[in-house]
């Protein structure tokens, strides 16, 4: 790993929500950035960054784990074929991943997350116990390997260990094949507590309406700090159960009963009506989208711009890991808008900001900070020295006028938008070849030559 470099000066660099000319970048001791001048000539002992630097952004939300289920689960073997079947296919890998085959396959992501723009990854953790569905003689065996996954990749974690109690709003308890799933609320305070690394924090997190009751979401509420995340109203059945169950939508469930605040990071919120938009907006609650994931598992399309007018903060996920770069999450947010309200530019607003990117942009990352718990985030005073270089050089993004530099990434951007990444302070590989191999090591592990098998008839979907 590359040495600390105390003083980088760039010739470009995002400072303040745009770019600003000739950039000198300090990183203090303790790997934060000390200071940030825009506009001075480069000092002799400085490095000299060779292209653009934007800030790091935070995935706010992954299920590690399912890294290797992407690209398996694109052949439709019976006649119906959604978010459920998915799900229950996605269970499969859950059940026979161990620990050291979940650090060497979620330490590939995270590789590939930085070589996407990502320098803060939040692990929307629920994979906990051994195969058989006892916990492990240290109960937080998997959040460890977790950990180390991000030692080695060099990326920030925070970890959200999930509180996971029942099957669906009328399940006194989880099936069987949601084994290693089951947390309590001790259990859940109990691993936020059980992680520590110089680039880790933790929060918590529910995981859904459906699968923990009202009296636990309270209490871990009450008891807990930190960031806490849900997922929320990613499904119509969800929103159809929950109706049936609570008469109230999900969104709305959330914003009657619990104590929403900044603290909260509602995930997907897919399906919601202009009134729980308000509500979400009123208490200062976030929303984490996940529109590659969304888009691959069908599960709709979200009010983007009614949460961007009520000021919402938002952040963005790689959730199952279909998309791994924020620039492909961040076009099909607005392409997904585009296609169904057959507008352009439906994210930007043109008095205030007319670029999509840059808006988009802006609030992923004031959003991405808030939902990994940050107080400061991007290049300022105090905030983590985390950046990013732009891969200028790539054919795609020649010859674009400066100014237009994040519209081209975001809406033209190269396969590798980035050619270099730090955090803090530190230079992190884009490529790892022996982590790589142990991500192919494990692959094979799991996976017979022809990839997992279609599911027989009569088997639930
Ligand atoms: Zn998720």
């Amino acid at each position: 790993m590359a040495a600390v470099s105390p003083r980088l000066w760039a010739p470009r660099a995002w400072v303040g929500g745009r770019w600003r000319d000739r950039v000198l970048l300090e990183v203090g001791g303790d790997g934060r950035w000390s200071e940030v001048t825009p506009e001075v000539d480069a000092p002799e002992d400085a490095e000299t960054i060779d292209g653009p630097v934007l800030p790091g952004l935070v995935d706010a939300h992954s299920h590690a784990f399912q890294r290797a289920f992407a690209g398996l689960a694109e052949r439709r073997d019976s006649a119906h074929d959604d978010f459920w079947s998915w799900r229950d296919r996605m269970y499969g890998v859950a059940l026979r991943i161990a620990p050291e085959q979940l650090r060497a396959i979620a330490a590939h992501l995270y590789v590939e997350l930085l070589a996407g723009g990502y320098t803060q990854v939040c692990e929307f953790h629920y994979l906990q116990h051994d195969l058989d569905g006892h916990p492990y003689a240290d109960p937080a065996t998997l959040s460890h390997a977790l950990v180390d996954a991000a030692g080695d990749a060099g990326i920030g974690l925070t970890l959200l260990p999930v509180l996971y109690e029942r099957a669906g709003f009328t399940a006194p308890a989880l099936r069987p094949d949601q084994r290693r799933f089951a947390t309590s609320v001790d259990d859940v305070l109990a691993l936020q507590q059980a992680v520590r690394g110089p680039l880790v924090t933790a929060g918590v997190a529910v995981h859904s309406l459906r699968a923990a009751r009202p009296e636990s979401i309270l209490a871990l509420a009450e008891r807990s700090s930190g960031p806490l995340h849900i997922h929320v109203a990613e499904q119509t059945a969800e929103v159809d159960e929950c109706l049936a169950a609570t008469s109230c939508r999900p969104i709305e469930w959330l914003a009657r009963h619990a104590p929403l605040d900044a603290r909260w990071h509602l995930v997907h919120a897919t399906h919601s009506v202009p009134g729980e938009i308000e509500a979400v907006a009123a208490k200062g609650a976030g929303v984490v989208l996940c529109p590659g994931t969304e888009g691959n598992l069908g599960d709709g399309l979200s009010d983007l711009p009614g949460w961007l007018a009520a000021g919402v903060p938002l952040a963005i996920g790689s959730d199952s890991q279909v998309t791994r770069a924020w620039p492909e999450e961040l076009r099909w947010l607005e392409y997904g808008q585009r296609l169904r309200l057959r507008r352009r530019n439906v994210s930007a607003a043109p008095e205030a900001e007319p670029s999509t990117a840059r808006r988009l942009f802006e609030r992923m990352l004031a959003g991405g900070a808030a939902a990994a718990g940050f107080e400061r985030w991007g290049l300022q005073r105090g905030a983590r020295a985390d950046l990013l270089v732009v891969e200028t050089s790539d054919p795609a993004l020649r010859g674009l006028p400066p100014d237009h530099l994040l519209d081209g990434v975001v809406f033209t951007a190269p396969a590798r938008p980035f050619a270099r990444a730090m955090v803090a302070g530190r230079w992190r590989p884009l490529r790892d070849g022996s982590i790589a191999d142990r991500f192919d090591a494990a692959m094979q592990a799991l996976w017979p030559p022809g990839g997992p098998p279609a599911r027989r008839k009569g088997e639930r979907g």
